[in-house]
Protein backbone atom coordinates (compact mmCIF):
# COMPACT_ATOMS: atom_id res chain seq x y z
CA UNK A 1 0.00 0.00 0.00
CA UNK A 2 1.46 3.61 -0.75
CA UNK A 3 0.25 7.13 -0.13
CA UNK A 4 -0.14 8.64 -2.99
CA UNK A 5 -0.88 12.48 -3.78
CA UNK A 6 -2.34 13.21 -7.39
CA UNK A 7 -2.63 16.86 -9.03
CA UNK A 8 -4.94 17.28 -11.39
CA UNK A 9 -4.84 20.38 -13.32
CA UNK A 10 -7.83 22.22 -14.93
CA UNK A 11 -8.12 20.88 -18.43
CA UNK A 12 -8.18 17.15 -16.31
CA UNK A 13 -11.46 18.92 -14.34
CA UNK A 14 -13.04 20.94 -17.33
CA UNK A 15 -16.50 19.43 -17.55
CA UNK A 16 -18.30 17.42 -15.38
CA UNK A 17 -17.43 14.56 -18.00
CA UNK A 18 -13.84 14.97 -16.97
CA UNK A 19 -14.54 15.35 -13.56
CA UNK A 20 -16.20 12.55 -13.19
CA UNK A 21 -13.37 10.30 -14.63
CA UNK A 22 -11.04 11.89 -12.50
CA UNK A 23 -13.13 9.97 -9.68
CA UNK A 24 -12.72 6.99 -11.58
CA UNK A 25 -8.77 7.02 -11.91
CA UNK A 26 -8.82 7.73 -8.35
CA UNK A 27 -11.28 4.79 -7.28
CA UNK A 28 -8.95 2.43 -9.02
CA UNK A 29 -6.09 3.60 -7.23
CA UNK A 30 -7.85 3.27 -4.07
CA UNK A 31 -9.12 -0.46 -5.02
CA UNK A 32 -5.65 -1.09 -5.53
CA UNK A 33 -5.05 -0.84 -1.77
CA UNK A 34 -3.54 2.55 -2.08
CA UNK A 35 -4.27 5.63 0.19
CA UNK A 36 -5.08 8.78 -1.81
CA UNK A 37 -5.03 12.48 -1.37
CA UNK A 38 -6.18 14.14 -4.92
CA UNK A 39 -5.24 18.27 -5.13
CA UNK A 40 -7.47 19.64 -7.84
CA UNK A 41 -7.01 23.01 -10.17
CA UNK A 42 -10.23 25.68 -11.02
CA UNK A 43 -11.77 24.30 -14.12
CA UNK A 44 -9.92 25.52 -16.94
CA UNK A 45 -10.63 28.95 -17.62
CA UNK A 46 -12.14 29.75 -14.68
CA UNK A 47 -9.42 31.37 -12.90
CA UNK A 48 -8.52 33.94 -15.84
CA UNK A 49 -12.45 34.32 -15.96
CA UNK A 50 -12.10 34.99 -12.34
CA UNK A 51 -9.42 37.99 -12.18
CA UNK A 52 -10.93 39.25 -15.70
CA UNK A 53 -14.54 39.93 -13.39
CA UNK A 54 -12.37 40.89 -11.26
CA UNK A 55 -10.96 43.75 -13.32
CA UNK A 56 -14.19 44.98 -14.51
CA UNK A 57 -14.93 46.18 -11.18
CA UNK A 58 -10.78 47.61 -10.10
CA UNK A 59 -8.55 47.94 -12.55
CA UNK A 60 -5.77 47.28 -9.79
CA UNK A 61 -7.76 45.03 -7.80
CA UNK A 62 -7.24 45.10 -4.27
CA UNK A 63 -4.84 41.36 -3.65
CA UNK A 64 -6.63 40.28 -0.48
CA UNK A 65 -9.81 40.94 -2.12
CA UNK A 66 -8.26 39.34 -5.40
CA UNK A 67 -7.50 36.07 -3.53
CA UNK A 68 -10.60 35.89 -1.98
CA UNK A 69 -12.69 35.98 -5.58
CA UNK A 70 -9.61 33.91 -7.05
CA UNK A 71 -9.84 31.30 -4.57
CA UNK A 72 -13.28 29.84 -5.70
CA UNK A 73 -12.98 28.29 -8.75
CA UNK A 74 -10.87 25.13 -6.29
CA UNK A 75 -14.00 25.07 -4.22
CA UNK A 76 -16.24 24.46 -6.91
CA UNK A 77 -13.86 21.91 -7.83
CA UNK A 78 -13.33 20.40 -4.73
CA UNK A 79 -16.72 19.68 -4.13
CA UNK A 80 -17.76 18.35 -8.01
CA UNK A 81 -15.28 16.06 -7.40
CA UNK A 82 -16.47 14.53 -3.82
CA UNK A 83 -19.70 14.39 -5.19
CA UNK A 84 -18.74 12.22 -8.39
CA UNK A 85 -16.57 9.90 -6.15
CA UNK A 86 -19.41 9.51 -3.69
CA UNK A 87 -21.58 8.52 -6.43
CA UNK A 88 -19.80 5.92 -7.41
CA UNK A 89 -19.45 4.49 -4.07
CA UNK A 90 -16.33 5.99 -2.90
CA UNK A 91 -16.39 8.01 0.24
CA UNK A 92 -14.46 11.63 -0.03
CA UNK A 93 -14.07 14.36 1.67
CA UNK A 94 -12.97 18.01 -0.15
CA UNK A 95 -11.08 20.56 1.80
CA UNK A 96 -10.24 24.41 0.97
CA UNK A 97 -6.55 25.31 2.03
CA UNK A 98 -7.98 26.82 5.18
CA UNK A 99 -9.88 23.63 6.07
CA UNK A 100 -7.05 21.70 5.73
CA UNK A 101 -4.95 24.01 7.01
CA UNK A 102 -2.02 25.10 4.53
CA UNK A 103 -0.74 28.13 6.29
CA UNK A 104 1.10 30.84 4.03
CA UNK A 105 2.58 34.38 4.68
CA UNK A 106 0.12 37.10 3.73
CA UNK A 107 2.24 37.92 -0.24
CA UNK A 108 -1.38 37.88 -1.58
CA UNK A 109 -1.20 36.37 -5.06
CA UNK A 110 1.70 35.13 -4.31
CA UNK A 111 1.84 33.74 -1.23
CA UNK A 112 4.54 30.81 0.20
CA UNK A 113 3.16 28.17 1.87
CA UNK A 114 4.94 27.56 5.77
CA UNK A 115 3.26 24.69 7.15
CA UNK A 116 1.07 22.12 6.49
CA UNK A 117 -1.16 20.35 9.10
CA UNK A 118 -1.79 17.09 8.32
CA UNK A 119 -4.17 15.93 10.66
CA UNK A 120 -7.99 16.15 9.16
CA UNK A 121 -6.14 14.49 5.83
CA UNK A 122 -4.62 11.28 8.40
CA UNK A 123 -7.68 11.06 10.00
CA UNK A 124 -9.68 10.77 7.04
CA UNK A 125 -7.50 8.47 4.90
CA UNK A 126 -7.07 6.17 7.98
CA UNK A 127 -11.04 5.80 7.95
CA UNK A 128 -10.55 4.85 4.29
CA UNK A 129 -11.47 7.98 2.88
CA UNK A 130 -10.08 10.05 -0.70
CA UNK A 131 -9.09 13.10 0.84
CA UNK A 132 -9.73 15.95 -2.16
CA UNK A 133 -7.80 19.39 -2.04
CA UNK A 134 -7.94 22.99 -3.29
CA UNK A 135 -4.99 23.56 -5.14
CA UNK A 136 -3.60 26.88 -5.57
CA UNK A 137 -4.56 28.02 -1.84
CA UNK A 138 -4.14 28.44 1.73
CA UNK A 139 -4.50 30.86 4.27
CA UNK A 140 -2.64 33.34 6.51
CA UNK A 141 -2.15 33.55 10.48
CA UNK A 142 -4.89 35.86 10.47
CA UNK A 143 -7.25 33.79 8.55
CA UNK A 144 -6.88 35.63 5.13
CA UNK A 145 -7.34 33.21 2.32
CA UNK A 146 -4.53 33.69 0.20
CA UNK A 147 -3.22 32.32 -3.69
CA UNK A 148 -0.26 30.73 -4.59
CA UNK A 149 0.52 32.12 -7.44
CA UNK A 150 -0.50 31.24 -10.87
CA UNK A 151 -0.18 27.23 -11.67
CA UNK A 152 0.35 27.04 -7.58
CA UNK A 153 -1.61 23.89 -7.49
CA UNK A 154 1.89 21.70 -8.59
CA UNK A 155 2.90 23.97 -5.18
CA UNK A 156 -0.17 23.00 -3.11
CA UNK A 157 0.14 18.66 -5.13
CA UNK A 158 4.01 19.20 -3.86
CA UNK A 159 3.82 20.48 -0.85
CA UNK A 160 0.83 17.71 0.50
CA UNK A 161 3.21 15.30 -0.70
CA UNK A 162 5.94 16.82 1.44
CA UNK A 163 4.09 17.12 4.44
CA UNK A 164 2.27 13.58 4.17
CA UNK A 165 5.71 11.79 3.33
CA UNK A 166 3.56 10.60 0.47
CA UNK A 167 5.27 8.02 -1.98
CA UNK A 168 5.02 9.58 -4.97
CA UNK A 169 3.38 13.07 -6.57
CA UNK A 170 1.66 12.68 -9.41
CA UNK A 171 1.11 15.79 -11.40
CA UNK A 172 -1.85 14.54 -13.71
CA UNK A 173 -2.47 17.69 -17.27
CA UNK A 174 -3.32 17.45 -20.50
CA UNK A 175 0.34 16.04 -21.90
CA UNK A 176 1.96 12.89 -20.88
CA UNK A 177 5.23 14.22 -19.53
CA UNK A 178 7.54 16.80 -19.55
CA UNK A 179 8.58 16.99 -23.78
CA UNK A 180 12.20 18.40 -25.51
CA UNK A 181 9.85 21.63 -25.94
CA UNK A 182 6.59 22.82 -25.69
CA UNK A 183 4.52 20.17 -27.67
CA UNK A 184 1.90 22.62 -29.28
CA UNK A 185 4.69 24.20 -30.59
CA UNK A 186 7.05 21.63 -31.86
CA UNK A 187 4.65 18.44 -32.52
CA UNK A 188 8.00 16.40 -33.30
CA UNK A 189 9.13 16.57 -29.56
CA UNK A 190 9.54 14.12 -27.70
CA UNK A 191 8.55 13.16 -24.22
CA UNK A 192 11.67 12.52 -21.67
CA UNK A 193 11.33 9.50 -19.43
CA UNK A 194 13.39 11.37 -17.18
CA UNK A 195 14.67 15.04 -16.58
CA UNK A 196 16.60 15.94 -13.31
CA UNK A 197 15.37 18.73 -10.93
CA UNK A 198 17.84 20.81 -11.94
CA UNK A 199 17.16 21.09 -15.75
CA UNK A 200 13.52 20.87 -14.90
CA UNK A 201 14.22 23.76 -12.67
CA UNK A 202 15.39 25.82 -15.66
CA UNK A 203 13.12 24.89 -17.56
CA UNK A 204 9.85 25.72 -15.33
CA UNK A 205 11.69 29.57 -14.45
CA UNK A 206 12.79 29.84 -18.62
CA UNK A 207 8.71 29.61 -19.72
CA UNK A 208 7.86 25.65 -19.35
CA UNK A 209 4.69 26.13 -17.49
CA UNK A 210 4.05 22.61 -17.34
CA UNK A 211 5.02 22.40 -13.65
CA UNK A 212 4.81 25.92 -11.86
CA UNK A 213 8.87 26.22 -10.66
CA UNK A 214 8.02 26.47 -6.58
CA UNK A 215 6.88 22.58 -7.27
CA UNK A 216 9.57 21.25 -8.42
CA UNK A 217 11.70 23.76 -5.40
CA UNK A 218 9.85 22.18 -3.06
CA UNK A 219 10.00 19.02 -4.83
CA UNK A 220 13.91 19.12 -4.63
CA UNK A 221 14.45 20.32 -1.15
CA UNK A 222 11.74 17.72 0.53
CA UNK A 223 13.09 15.22 -1.67
CA UNK A 224 9.29 14.18 -3.05
CA UNK A 225 9.32 11.72 -5.99
CA UNK A 226 7.81 13.53 -8.70
CA UNK A 227 6.13 12.74 -11.82
CA UNK A 228 4.25 14.13 -14.92
CA UNK A 229 1.40 12.10 -16.26
CA UNK A 230 -1.79 12.51 -18.80
CA UNK A 231 -5.11 12.62 -17.39
CA UNK A 232 -6.25 11.31 -20.38
CA UNK A 233 -4.41 8.05 -21.01
CA UNK A 234 -4.46 4.96 -18.62
CA UNK A 235 -0.63 4.02 -19.58
CA UNK A 236 2.20 5.22 -19.74
CA UNK A 237 5.13 5.88 -17.05
CA UNK A 238 5.28 9.99 -17.45
CA UNK A 239 8.18 11.64 -16.92
CA UNK A 240 9.93 11.40 -13.61
CA UNK A 241 11.96 14.15 -12.09
CA UNK A 242 15.05 12.58 -10.55
CA UNK A 243 17.74 13.93 -8.11
CA UNK A 244 20.90 12.64 -10.20
CA UNK A 245 21.90 12.33 -13.99
CA UNK A 246 21.70 9.10 -15.23
CA UNK A 247 24.45 7.42 -15.00
CA UNK A 248 24.46 4.57 -17.26
CA UNK A 249 23.27 6.71 -20.13
CA UNK A 250 25.35 9.13 -22.22
CA UNK A 251 23.64 12.51 -21.65
CA UNK A 252 22.29 14.39 -24.03
CA UNK A 253 24.14 18.14 -24.53
CA UNK A 254 20.89 19.65 -24.32
CA UNK A 255 17.54 18.36 -22.93
CA UNK A 256 15.13 20.70 -23.67
CA UNK A 257 14.22 24.23 -24.76
CA UNK A 258 12.31 26.80 -23.04
CA UNK A 259 10.26 30.01 -24.11
CA UNK A 260 8.65 32.53 -22.51
CA UNK A 261 6.33 35.12 -24.59
CA UNK A 262 6.01 37.25 -21.05
CA UNK A 263 8.81 39.46 -21.89
CA UNK A 264 9.36 43.36 -22.06
CA UNK A 265 12.80 45.37 -22.56
CA UNK A 266 13.54 48.73 -21.34
CA UNK A 267 16.81 50.85 -22.39
CA UNK A 268 18.00 54.29 -20.75
CA UNK A 269 20.18 56.11 -22.89
CA UNK A 270 22.68 58.40 -22.56
CA UNK A 271 23.25 57.61 -18.90
CA UNK A 272 26.59 59.51 -17.52
CA UNK A 273 28.94 56.56 -17.12
CA UNK A 274 29.78 56.67 -13.16
CA UNK A 275 29.66 54.43 -10.31
CA UNK A 276 25.68 53.82 -8.88
CA UNK A 277 24.21 54.42 -11.88
CA UNK A 278 22.92 50.21 -11.88
CA UNK A 279 22.12 50.97 -8.29
CA UNK A 280 19.74 53.86 -9.19
CA UNK A 281 18.01 52.61 -12.29
CA UNK A 282 17.22 49.07 -10.27
CA UNK A 283 17.05 50.30 -7.14
CA UNK A 284 14.04 52.37 -8.41
CA UNK A 285 12.76 49.13 -10.51
CA UNK A 286 13.08 46.76 -7.08
CA UNK A 287 11.93 49.69 -4.91
CA UNK A 288 8.39 48.63 -7.31
CA UNK A 289 8.33 45.44 -6.48
CA UNK A 290 9.16 44.71 -10.37
CA UNK A 291 11.41 41.61 -11.16
CA UNK A 292 14.01 42.18 -13.48
CA UNK A 293 15.58 39.21 -15.58
CA UNK A 294 18.70 40.25 -17.96
CA UNK A 295 20.67 43.20 -17.90
CA UNK A 296 23.19 44.73 -19.96
CA UNK A 297 25.24 47.74 -19.89
CA UNK A 298 27.22 49.19 -23.49
CA UNK A 299 30.70 50.03 -22.86
CA UNK A 300 30.39 53.13 -22.72
CA UNK A 301 31.54 56.45 -25.05
CA UNK A 302 31.61 60.12 -24.71
CA UNK A 303 31.53 59.30 -20.75
CA UNK A 304 27.68 58.25 -21.28
CA UNK A 305 26.37 54.40 -22.02
CA UNK A 306 23.54 52.65 -22.72
CA UNK A 307 21.46 50.32 -19.82
CA UNK A 308 19.04 47.59 -20.57
CA UNK A 309 17.59 44.95 -18.74
CA UNK A 310 14.32 42.99 -19.44
CA UNK A 311 11.12 42.88 -17.15
CA UNK A 312 7.86 40.80 -17.31
CA UNK A 313 5.28 41.95 -20.05
CA UNK A 314 2.91 43.22 -17.73
CA UNK A 315 5.50 45.11 -15.96
CA UNK A 316 6.22 47.72 -18.94
CA UNK A 317 4.41 50.24 -18.37
CA UNK A 318 4.99 50.53 -14.80
CA UNK A 319 8.87 50.00 -15.54
CA UNK A 320 8.77 52.77 -18.25
CA UNK A 321 7.16 55.18 -16.31
CA UNK A 322 9.63 54.73 -13.11
CA UNK A 323 12.22 55.25 -15.90
CA UNK A 324 11.12 58.89 -17.11
CA UNK A 325 11.51 59.63 -13.84
CA UNK A 326 15.05 58.19 -13.15
CA UNK A 327 16.12 60.11 -16.45
CA UNK A 328 15.35 63.31 -15.35
CA UNK A 329 17.28 62.69 -12.01
CA UNK A 330 20.44 61.55 -14.08
CA UNK A 331 20.15 63.61 -17.07
CA UNK A 332 20.49 60.42 -19.10
CA UNK A 333 19.00 61.23 -22.72
CA UNK A 334 16.46 58.76 -23.62
CA UNK A 335 14.01 56.01 -22.61
CA UNK A 336 13.57 53.53 -25.03
CA UNK A 337 11.08 50.20 -24.94
CA UNK A 338 10.00 47.19 -26.24
CA UNK A 339 7.11 44.70 -25.55
CA UNK A 340 7.21 42.16 -28.73
CA UNK A 341 10.23 40.16 -27.62
CA UNK A 342 10.81 36.57 -26.23
CA UNK A 343 12.57 34.91 -24.50
CA UNK A 344 13.92 31.58 -25.67
CA UNK A 345 16.48 29.08 -24.05
CA UNK A 346 18.41 26.42 -24.22
CA UNK A 347 18.83 23.85 -21.27
CA UNK A 348 20.88 20.50 -20.38
CA UNK A 349 23.03 19.81 -17.74
CA UNK A 350 25.51 17.74 -20.37
CA UNK A 351 26.73 21.89 -21.22
CA UNK A 352 29.09 21.34 -18.68
CA UNK A 353 31.18 19.07 -20.35
CA UNK A 354 30.62 20.33 -23.92
CA UNK A 355 32.18 23.64 -24.83
CA UNK A 356 30.69 25.03 -28.35
CA UNK A 357 26.95 24.83 -27.47
CA UNK A 358 26.58 28.63 -27.54
CA UNK A 359 28.16 29.15 -30.83
CA UNK A 360 26.29 26.40 -32.41
CA UNK A 361 23.01 28.04 -30.96
CA UNK A 362 24.17 31.30 -32.49
CA UNK A 363 25.06 30.20 -35.50
CA UNK A 364 21.81 28.61 -35.84
CA UNK A 365 19.89 31.38 -35.49
CA UNK A 366 22.37 33.50 -37.36
CA UNK A 367 21.15 30.92 -40.48
CA UNK A 368 17.23 31.75 -40.44
CA UNK A 369 18.17 35.85 -39.98
CA UNK A 370 17.35 35.77 -36.36
CA UNK A 371 18.90 38.57 -35.02
CA UNK A 372 19.85 37.86 -31.44
CA UNK A 373 19.15 41.28 -28.74
CA UNK A 374 20.53 40.11 -25.28
CA UNK A 375 22.36 36.74 -24.33
CA UNK A 376 22.81 35.26 -21.13
CA UNK A 377 24.37 32.21 -19.50
CA UNK A 378 25.08 29.87 -16.52
CA UNK A 379 26.79 26.28 -16.46
CA UNK A 380 23.06 24.60 -18.02
CA UNK A 381 21.27 27.13 -19.71
CA UNK A 382 22.01 29.82 -23.14
CA UNK A 383 18.94 32.14 -23.35
CA UNK A 384 18.60 34.84 -25.97
CA UNK A 385 16.13 37.81 -26.50
CA UNK A 386 14.48 37.58 -29.93
CA UNK A 387 11.60 39.84 -31.61
CA UNK A 388 8.82 38.10 -30.82
CA UNK A 389 7.89 37.55 -34.49
CA UNK A 390 10.78 34.81 -34.14
CA UNK A 391 9.74 32.66 -31.55
CA UNK A 392 8.72 29.59 -32.77
CA UNK A 393 10.88 29.71 -35.52
CA UNK A 394 13.48 30.18 -33.44
CA UNK A 395 12.14 27.30 -31.23
CA UNK A 396 11.69 25.10 -33.93
CA UNK A 397 15.09 25.42 -35.15
CA UNK A 398 16.91 24.70 -32.13
CA UNK A 399 14.65 21.80 -31.35
CA UNK A 400 16.46 20.77 -34.48
CA UNK A 401 20.15 21.71 -34.32
CA UNK A 402 20.30 19.55 -30.90
CA UNK A 403 19.19 16.93 -32.67
CA UNK A 404 15.80 16.71 -30.00
CA UNK A 405 13.63 15.11 -32.34
CA UNK A 406 15.44 12.20 -33.08
CA UNK A 407 15.04 9.64 -30.23
CA UNK A 408 17.88 8.68 -28.64
P1 LIG B 1 -2.56 22.13 -16.05
O1 LIG B 1 -3.80 22.90 -16.29
O2 LIG B 1 -2.76 20.65 -16.03
O3 LIG B 1 -1.79 22.62 -14.86
P2 LIG B 1 -0.75 23.59 -17.79
O4 LIG B 1 -1.43 24.22 -18.97
O5 LIG B 1 -0.41 24.45 -16.63
O6 LIG B 1 -1.65 22.34 -17.33
O7 LIG B 1 0.58 22.83 -18.27
C1 LIG B 1 0.53 21.88 -19.31
C2 LIG B 1 0.96 22.54 -20.62
O8 LIG B 1 2.33 22.92 -20.53
C3 LIG B 1 0.92 21.63 -21.82
O9 LIG B 1 -0.36 21.59 -22.39
C4 LIG B 1 1.97 22.25 -22.75
O10 LIG B 1 1.40 23.02 -23.77
C5 LIG B 1 2.78 23.17 -21.85
N1 LIG B 1 4.23 22.93 -21.93
C6 LIG B 1 5.18 23.89 -22.05
N2 LIG B 1 6.39 23.36 -22.12
C7 LIG B 1 6.25 22.02 -22.01
C8 LIG B 1 7.17 20.92 -22.01
N3 LIG B 1 8.49 21.11 -22.11
N4 LIG B 1 6.66 19.67 -21.88
C9 LIG B 1 5.33 19.47 -21.76
N5 LIG B 1 4.42 20.48 -21.77
C10 LIG B 1 4.86 21.74 -21.89
N1 LIG C 1 -6.26 27.72 -11.09
C1 LIG C 1 -4.96 28.33 -10.87
C2 LIG C 1 -4.44 28.94 -12.17
O1 LIG C 1 -5.11 28.87 -13.19
C3 LIG C 1 -3.96 27.39 -10.29
C4 LIG C 1 -3.58 26.21 -11.15
O2 LIG C 1 -4.29 25.89 -12.12
O3 LIG C 1 -2.56 25.58 -10.87
O4 LIG C 1 -3.39 29.52 -12.18
MG1 LIG D 1 -0.44 24.24 -14.57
Amino acid sequence: MALIVQKYGGTSVGNPERIKNVAKRVARFRAQGHQVVVVVSAMSGETNKLIALAKEISANPDPRELDQVCATGEQVTIGLLSMALKEIGVPARSYTGGQVKVLTDNTFTKARILSIDESNMRRDLDAGMIVVVAGFQGVDADGNVTTLGRGGSDTSGVALAAALKADECQIYTDVDGVYTTDPRVVPEARKLDTVTFEEMLEMASLGSKVLQIRSVEFAGKYKVKLRVLSSFQDEGEGTLITVEEDKNMEQPIISGIAFNRDEAKLTMLGVPDKPGIAYQILGAIAEANIDVDMIIQNVGHDGTTDFSFTVNRGDFAKAQGILEKVKAELGARQVTGDNKICKVSAVGVGMRSHPGVASKMFKALADEGINIQMISTSEIKISVVLDEKYLELAVRVLHRTFGLDQSI
